[in-house]
């Protein structure tokens, strides 16, 4: 069942301190990140050649290094200038930036201080997440029976490069038709989606898991908290169940990539009327409206 998907051959990648082409952007077999997953990540948008909420984005990269006691021979500072190298080196307007921290080669054995130096590589590419029409539409969604990591084994707080839970649902997704899923947490709430929080609309209010439901403390989230409040639309980050959801006039999911897309099929039931809702609509045209400010709000 698999696709042939052959990645961009011609990017410049930046690998430790050095652009290079795709073909040479190698890492080594024992690197602990690959060996075991054994590193952290951050997605973050360039709009009109410029990093998107670039602050809160390396905020969550150094919480996420100091939960698993990664230390990266690169400041924050230095993190940036290579990233905007990278954004330049592909001249890149709108696209995506892949930053990763992989603790190093090591031996055989999960010892994470019996490796060499951590490495830093920043893709820089563009991404596409769904097509046009479902932002438009809305997309059909399902709870998957694999629930997300316990905040006590993997906190997923932590943006870390163990996708395999995520990725379990999302298979689950992809075989019921669709492309996300709604993961309950250990104690059958809501949590979030694969890759995305997920936000519903009842009875005027704009509802989202919080963050001690266990799920990654978007950064997206953040800023449709901010739109909604601004427009005086009440917010509760709260603890909510699948009936909730059943319950919910509207429904979206917001996410670097994703940007923010309305669900309008949840469990095959119409979500509201089955169409994008007035408070999703309002929220995606401030997200865009923000995108075009050029400034930063986080
Ligand atoms: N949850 C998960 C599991 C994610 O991987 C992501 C990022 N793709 C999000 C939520 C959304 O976070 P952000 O808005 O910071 O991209």
């Amino acid at each position: 069942m698999t696709q042939d998907y052959t990645p961009k051959a011609n990017l410049k990648i930046w690998l430790d301190g050095r652009l290079v082409p795709t073909a040479e952007a190698k890492i080594s077999v024992f690197s602990h990140g690959l060996l075991y997953g054994d590193g952290v990540f951050e997605g973050i948008r360039v709009y009109g050649g410029r990093l998107f909420e670039c602050r809160a984005h390396l905020e969550r990269f150094a919480n996420s290094l100091n939960a698993i006691r990664l230390q990266l021979p690169w400041t924050n500072d230095q993190i940036v200038e290579a990233m905007k190298e990278t954004i330049k080196a592909n001249g890149t307007k709108d696209g995506y930036i892949r930053l990763v921290a992989l603790r190093g080669a090591g031996t055989l054995g999960i010892h994470p201080f019996r490796t060499v130096s951590p490495q830093v590589f920043i893709i820089c590419d563009t991404i596409q997440m769904y097509e046009p029409s479902m932002y438009e539409k809305g997309m059909s969604v399902v709870t998957a029976s694999t629930i997300r990591n316990h905040p006590n084994a993997l906190a997923p707080q932590i943006k870390s490069l163990n996708y395999l839970n995520n990725i379990l649902a999302k298979i689950e997704a992809i075989d019921a038709g669709c492309l996300e899923a709604v993961m309950l947490n250990h104690e059958g709430y809501v949590g979030e989606c694969t890759g995305d929080n997920l936000f519903a609309v009842q009875n005027g209010r704009l509802r989202t898991p919080a963050t001690h439901c266990g799920l990654l403390g978007g950064i997206t989230r953040r800023l449709v908290l901010h739109f909604a409040q601004k427009r005086g639309i009440p917010t509760d980050e709260c603890t909510m169940t699948r009936a909730d959801l059943y319950f919910s006039q509207e429904m979206f999911i917001s996410g670097t990539g994703a940007e923010i897309c309305p669900i309008t099929q949840f469990d095959k039931r119409p979500v509201g009327d089955g169409k994008p809702g007035p408070i999703t609509k309002q929220v995606m045209s401030d997200f865009r409206g923000h995108i075009r400010s050029g400034e930063d709000l986080l």
